[in-house]
C-alpha cells in the first residue's frame, strides 16, 4: 500500500471515529438529561399522588360535614340533620377541619371540647337556668328537679 494513501486512509478512519464519538457523547448527555428528567416525573408523580390523597381527604370531610347542620341557636354545635350522633365542636371543624365529639358537660345541655376546653350549651339549656332563675327571684313556684330550695 502507498504509506500515503495509508496516511489517509488512517487520518479518514481517526476523522470518523472522531465524528461518531462527538454524535455519541451528546447522547451520553442526553441520556443523562433524560434519567434527571425521569426523576423529576417520578418525583412529581409522588406530588400529584400526595395531593390527591389530601384532595380526597378534604372531599371526605365535606361530604361528612355536609351531613351535619350548624345548631347556631345551640353556640353553633354542629349535630347530624335528623338530630341524632354527638354534637361536635365548631371551631374543630370550621378551623381544624376535624369531627371532634363534644362529651358531656356539667349538665343536661351542657357540652365540652376537650381540645380547645370549651363549653358549648343548648338554647335549651339557657331557657331551663333563665326560667329556674326567674321562679326563684319570683320567690317560689315549682321545680321539675325537685332540689329543695335554701328556703325549705
Ligand atoms: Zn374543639
Amino acid at each position: 500500500m502507498d504509506p500515503v494513501t495509508g496516511i489517509v486512509e488512517k487520518k479518514v478512519a481517526e476523522g470518523a471515529f472522531n465524528w461518531v464519538r462527538k454524535r455519541l457523547s451528546p447522547n451520553a448527555e442526553l441520556q443523562k438529561e433524560l434519567e434527571a428528567v425521569k426523576d423529576r416525573l417520578e418525583a412529581a408523580k409522588r406530588r400529584i399522588q400526595e395531593l390527591q390523597a389530601q384532595f380526597d381527604v378534604k372531599k371526605d370531610f365535606e361530604r361528612r360535614k355536609a351531613e351535619l347542620q350548624c345548631l347556631s341557636d345551640d353556640d353553633s354545635m354542629y349535630r347530624q340533620k335528623d338530630g341524632t350522633g354527638p354534637y361536635y365542636c365548631p371551631l374543630c371543624l370550621n378551623a381544624d377541619n376535624k369531627f371532634i365529639p363534644l362529651t358531656h358537660g356539667t349538665s343536661d345541655g351542657s357540652h365540652y371540647c376537650s381540645l380547645h376546653k370549651q363549653y358549648f350549651e343548648t338554647l335549651e339549656l339557657r331557657n331551663r337556668r333563665r326560667n329556674n332563675n326567674q321562679q326563684r327571684n319570683s320567690g317560689g313556684g315549682h321545680f321539675r328537679r325537685g332540689r329543695p330550695g335554701p328556703w325549705s
